[in-house]
């Protein structure tokens, strides 16, 4: 069996961590490098990697702990909105190779920007590019 992740040793209390909500297949507590107050990681207590690694049922929980998780801690801190992400996979700026949602917290002049400025530019492509994208996520969605 390989080593626990970090996140699993947070869990399981192995390691100090503010765990905030926990249940059989999800977890969340805050992150140790807040980007701003209450900043917080949404995992499944599994260790899957990718978010194509977890099965149906955990990322429904997964959703239904950031939605449930969103309000309340930007309500805890006073926040005026919330920017929720996943960077799914090392290119991506994935750190740690246990999927996890960032609840991130955003208040009016913090200096952010939003998901658009996760790259630097826009896709340079014509109409039927990207229908030949749309055709080919259809198809593999089968
Ligand atoms: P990633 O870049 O993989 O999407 O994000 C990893 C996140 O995990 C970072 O925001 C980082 O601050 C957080 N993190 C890394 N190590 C620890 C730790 O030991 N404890 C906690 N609470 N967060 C951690």
């Amino acid at each position: 069996m390989s080593d626990p992740t970090i996140f699993e040793r947070i869990i399981d209390g192995d390691i100090p961590g503010h765990v905030v909500h926990k249940t059989e297949a999800v977890a969340a507590f805050l992150d140790a490098n807040p980007l701003t107050p209450g900043h917080t990681l949404v995992v499944p207590r599994e260790p899957y990697t990718r978010l194509r690694d977890v099965p149906p049922d955990v990322s429904a929980d997964i959703f239904g702990a950031v939605r449930t998780l969103s309000p309340a801690i930007e309500d805890a801190v006073d926040a005026d909105a919330t920017t929720v992400g996943i960077n799914d996979g090392t290119v991506a700026g994935q750190e740690v190779p246990h999927l996890h949602v960032h609840i991130v917290p955003r208040f009016e002049g913090d200096g952010g920007g939003s998901i658009h400025t996760a790259v630097g530019s826009f896709a340079d492509l014509d109409d039927d590019e990207i229908a030949d994208i749309a055709s080919d996520i259809e198809t593999r969605l089968g």
